[in-house]
């Protein structure tokens, strides 16, 4: 597993002090459970906390909860290369009770190199109802030194049995805007695409991933280009999509990229028109292009644009060719 988190314990006391607190109990007073739940609105967030939490169990000369970052547990948690600490993802839609049960395997093989093993669960409101009963039954008889910690969104998705049983660390709303303004230091990009990035990659690694490449600054112009075809030759459109569109947003997952970009322009749009005192927050150098699109288009046409979108996504979740799909929202768009 390539990671691991760099975010100092010190981080997460300053934007979550009440879970920062009882993490820092837990560990003060050696009275760690068994399994936590993380939720919070920003899954990333909530991974790299985990991660955070294990290797302050993992360090050999931790600080209180600050893990020392110098040691060899710690150099291994960075690496990735610690065979005591495990994650499990969704396989597709959902966590299956076999990646259950494969993990539950490796937590009884393992653990030769220390009396801890941690395992994280992602997206853990995605098991399967048999995956959690599996766990469910190994929180009857854990073993000592065995924690988990379930990560996720959507907390009231999980079996209640499975709540009753954990503590629950309830995250505070991420403030995306600092995050993006983190995220934009570290890429040497402008906050409006880091924020952008991290709209349409819900992943921080993706969203990185994206602004390493020319593809998602492209993307970015294209999608300007498009509302400024939409706005001023609407004619045009289809030819638009033939000859620059679709050369670049291929398969279904590009094109899923350039309708979420889209419908990000969409949206602060819609803000725009019914708010006259609204700054776009993103695509924030298009001020006039803002005004251009709002002007002389009534508000329900800028909802009917977005229904339009959501609509080619889901066409493109139905396995509808990616070319049809955007060919046939170009021609719904000059209907309006
Ligand atoms: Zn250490």
């Amino acid at each position: 597993m390539g990671m691991v988190t760099h975010m100092r314990f010190q981080e997460l006391t300053e934007s979550q002090k009440v879970v920062a607190k009882v993490i820092e109990n837990s560990i003060a007073a050696q009275k760690i459970g068994h399994a936590y739940i993380f939720s919070g609105d920003y899954e990333p967030y909530l991974i790299e906390t985990a991660q955070l939490f294990a290797k302050a169990l993992f360090c050999e000369m931790p600080s209180g909860a600050e893990p020392c970052g110098v040691c060899r547990n710690c150099k291994r948690m960075d690496s990735g290369n610690i065979v005591d600490y495990m994650e499990v993802e969704p396989d597709g839609a959902s966590i299956k009770k076999e990646q259950i049960q494969q993990l539950l395997s490796d937590l009884s093989l393992r653990g030769a190199e220390g009396d801890r093993q941690v395992y994280v669960i992602h997206q853990a409101h995605k098991m399967t109802t048999q995956a959690a009963n599996s766990l469910l039954k190994f929180f009857e008889e854990p073993g000592v030194g065995k924690l988990a910690i379930l990560v996720t969104t959507q907390p009231q998705l999980l079996l209640p049995t499975i709540r009753s049983r954990a503590q629950h660390l309830v995250f505070r709303p991420i403030d995306r805007v600092r995050l993006a303004e983190k995220l934009a230091e570290e890429m040497q990009c402008t906050n409006d695409l880091a924020r952008l990035a991290l709209t349409v990659y819900p992943k921080w690694d993706d969203a990185r991933e994206a602004l390493h490449n020319d593809w998602f600054v492209q993307a970015y112009g294209l999608v300007v280009q498009l509302v400024e075809v939409l706005t001023k030759r609407p004619q045009e459109l289809l030819l638009f999509a033939q000859e620059k569109w679709l050369g670049h947003f291929k398969g279904r997952n590009e094109l899923r990229v350039g309708l979420e970009l889209f419908e990000s322009w969409l949206e602060e749009a819609l803000h725009f028109k019914v708010r006259t005192d609204y700054v776009p927050e993103l695509f924030t150098k298009e001020q006039s292009l803002y005004t251009a699109f709002v002007n002389d288009r009534p508000v329900h046409k800028i909802v009917h644009a977005i229904e339009f979108v959501h609509e080619a996504i889901r066409r493109l979740e139905a396995n509808v060719n990616p070319q049809l799909t955007f060919e046939r929202l170009t021609f719904d768009l000059q209907k309006g």
